[in-house]
Parts: C-alpha cells; sequence; structure tokens
C-alpha cells in the first residue's frame, strides 16, 4: 500500500476529498479503491493506479487462536512482523473478544539484547511511519466484519526509540480520530530505555503509555543482558522516568523478563523493590520465552518473585505470554527465511 500520491491525485478535486478516502482506507479497511463506492469512477481508476492498496503478507496463524502472526513485506523486499492477540473470558461471546496488536518499527534492532531472537538477528533499517501503520490497516483488514483493533503497542521488532521521528508520526496518525482513532491511553510504547527518547515523550500531547525494559536491578547484571542498552545507566533511567511522571502523570511499566538462575532470585528481588519502589511505578513480569541461550524461570518461581515485590509495596503483573508455538512472543519475533 502506497498513498505517497494521495494529496497529488486528489490536488484538483474538493476538500472532503481526503476525509471520504482516510474513511475508507482506515476505518471501513477496503482493500481495493473499487469498494470505494461514492468516488467517482474516473477518481477510482487514478487512485488505482497512483495509490495502490494492496498489502503483501503471509499470515502463520497458532493452535490455539489466541494469536496470529503476519509477515509484511516492503516495497524493497525487507519484511517485518506482526502480532496480533485476540483476549476473550472463557465464556465471553465471540464478538466481545478484544484485540491488541503489536507492531514492529524497525527490520531488525541494533540493540542486540543477548535474550531477544529480533536482536540477535542483527539490525537492517527504520521503518517509515506509514509501514508502522499498515501492519495495523493490514489486521483492520483481517478482523473486518468481526472485530477491531483495541489496543495498540509498539512492541514489535525494533527500538522505538531509536526511530523516534517515525515512531511518534505513527501514533499520532494512530490515535487521528479521521484515521484509525485508537485513543491514546490504548496505546503502549516499550523501550530498552532510550533516555533521550523518555524525554521527548514526556514533552508530547498524546497521552500514550510507556513501559521500560529493564530485566536487572543493578548496570553489571544488566550490561550482561542488554550491552548496548544499558550505556545508559540504571541510576540515570530513573531520573528518566521521574521527570517524565512529574511532566504527565502516568504511571509507568518496568518490564522483567524472569530468566532461570540469572534475575529470578530471592535477592534479585528485593534488590528490584528498592530500586522501583516509588510512585507511579509498577513491574510487569515476564515468562521468558526461550530463543536459544537461556532458560525460563518456573512459574513457582515467578509467583514467588512477585510476592517478594508486592511484600515490599511495589505492585506487580505477570505477563500472560501468547503465540509461542508459533514464534510470536514476545523476544521470538525475526526474519524467517521465506
Ligand atoms: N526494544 C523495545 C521494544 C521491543 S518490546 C524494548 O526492548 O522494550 C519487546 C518486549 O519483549 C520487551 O519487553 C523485551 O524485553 C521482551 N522480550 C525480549 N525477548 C524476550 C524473550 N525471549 N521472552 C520474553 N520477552 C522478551
Amino acid at each position: 500500500m502506497n498513498l505517497e500520491n494521495l494529496s497529488e491525485v486528489l490536488s484538483s478535486e474538493p476538500k472532503y476529498r481526503f476525509q471520504q478516502v482516510n474513511k475508507f482506507v482506515f476505518q471501513d479497511f477496503i482493500s481495493s479503491w473499487q469498494e470505494a463506492s461514492n468516488l467517482p469512477k474516473a477518481l477510482r481508476e487514478k487512485l488505482d493506479f497512483a495509490c495502490p492498496l494492496d498489502i503483501d503478507y503471509e499470515l502463520v496463524k497458532d493452535q490455539d487462536r489466541n494469536s496470529q502472526k503476519a509477515l509484511i513485506i516492503l516495497g524493497d523486499n525487507e519484511s517485518v512482523e506482526t502480532v496480533l492477540i485476540k483476549q476473550k473470558a472463557g465464556k465471553q461471546a465471540e464478538s466481545e473478544a478484544r484485540y491488541t496488536a503489536c507492531i514492529s518499527t524497525q527490520v531488525g534492532c541494533p540493540l542486540a539484547c543477548t535474550f531477544c531472537a529480533t536482536g540477535l538477528a542483527g539490525f537492517k533499517r527504520n521503518l517509515e511511519s506509514f509501514e508502522i501503520v499498515n501492519q495495523l490497516v493490514f489486521w483492520g483488514r483481517h478482523l473486518k466484519n468481526h472485530g477491531k483493533i483495541d489496543n495498540v503497542v509498539f512492541m514489535g521488532m525494533g527500538e522505538p526509540f531509536l526511530n523516534y521521528e517515525e515512531f511518534i508520526k505513527a501514533a499520532k496518525f494512530i490515535n487521528n480520530p479521521e484515521t484509525l482513532n485508537i485513543g491514546a491511553r490504548r496505546l503502549s510504547v516499550s523501550t530498552a530505555g532510550i533516555i533521550p527518547g523518555i524525554k521527548r515523550l514526556a514533552g508530547e500531547k498524546i497521552q500514550m503509555n510507556l513501559a521500560i525494559s529493564l530485566h536487572a536491578a543493578n548496570d553489571s547484571k544488566r550490561r550482561k543482558l542488554m550491552p548496548k542498552a544499558s550505556k545508559y545507566t540504571i541510576s540515570d533511567l530513573i531520573k528518566a522516568v521521574d521527570n517524565y511522571i512529574n511532566k504527565t502523570g502516568r504511571r509507568v511499566m518496568f518490564e522483567y523478563l524472569m530468566i532461570k538462575g540469572v534475575n529470578d532470585s530471592e535477592e534479585d528481588a528485593n534488590e528490584l523493590a528498592a530500586l522501583l519502589h516509588r510512585p507511579l511505578y509498577f513491574v510487569n513480569l515476564i515468562p521468558y520465552n526461550e530463543t536459544g541461550r537461556y532458560q525460563a524461570s518456573s512459574p513457582d518461581t515467578i509467583k514467588r518473585f512477585r510476592g517478594y515485590l508486592e511484600d515490599k509495596g511495589v505492585p506487580t503483573t505477570i505477563r500472560l505470554s501468547f503465540g509461542a508455538d508459533i514464534n510470536a512472543a514476545c523476544g521470538q519475533l525475526h526474519q524467517k527465511n521465506r
């Protein structure tokens, strides 16, 4: 899909055409201009030629059908992964299911965190904002007539704050009532702790959620897990988050992977609690999805770890992991051989 020539094609048209076109593409999720029934035929033909709507993809479904992964193939034949997660309580009707789309911001990732498949595969390039948005258009079409995207997490491949301009442009577009119209509070961005990005986000009008991938309670341990991201020290990170909270009044989530024998002891929990026992901080424990190098902590260890944190007054949740059987879970996204 490429709308780059849209302004040119619409330049001789009345102004309201833009709104019409935005509604067709980003709300009705048409996949061919022929479906844009109230546009004049000649205009549809021009659009067909100058602004193709097709999105090239490969779809992978997992067995429990709670998550689906798609590989979106980009104009230069690179590809990124995006995941759709369905949440539905047991008795809930299909029509009441909620959907979260997890989207990528880079092809690969330059940070090379040692536990993450994306980082281990290396970095290719930044996505442009429309390539970020198109991942949602893809799921919008996929869900057409039986559901819609409720939440968006910028937690796919890549580090959003190392592609800040395109990330924030995409977030604002997604939030725009005339296009995808997804409320800012339903948007979340996760960063490996890139401080300049945290500072910039604090100054934005858009009230989206911020999550920080911490994964260790001290710098020496963090350096082993996140060799590049830990160029920003934990104490500087905490200062940046405090500033962010002062400015925005919003809660901040700290993501903490549970890796067996690495960061899951009682001592680790105590160190983490001492660090994060601060107003509006909370922890999300993430069961580690195995990518080769480490082993996952047991569910019991995770529950115990949570108990230690809660006892010290740090609000803590445990992330449900979806998609592990199709390698669509956190940290397992990488370009597959096609
Ligand atoms: N670069 C950003 C955005 C990617 S988000 C960041 O690091 O936050 C991906 C989330 O999945 C992060 O919280 C990341 O730490 C986590 N993750 C990475 N590898 C994982 C793995 N093997 N198992 C579970 N979670 C993982």
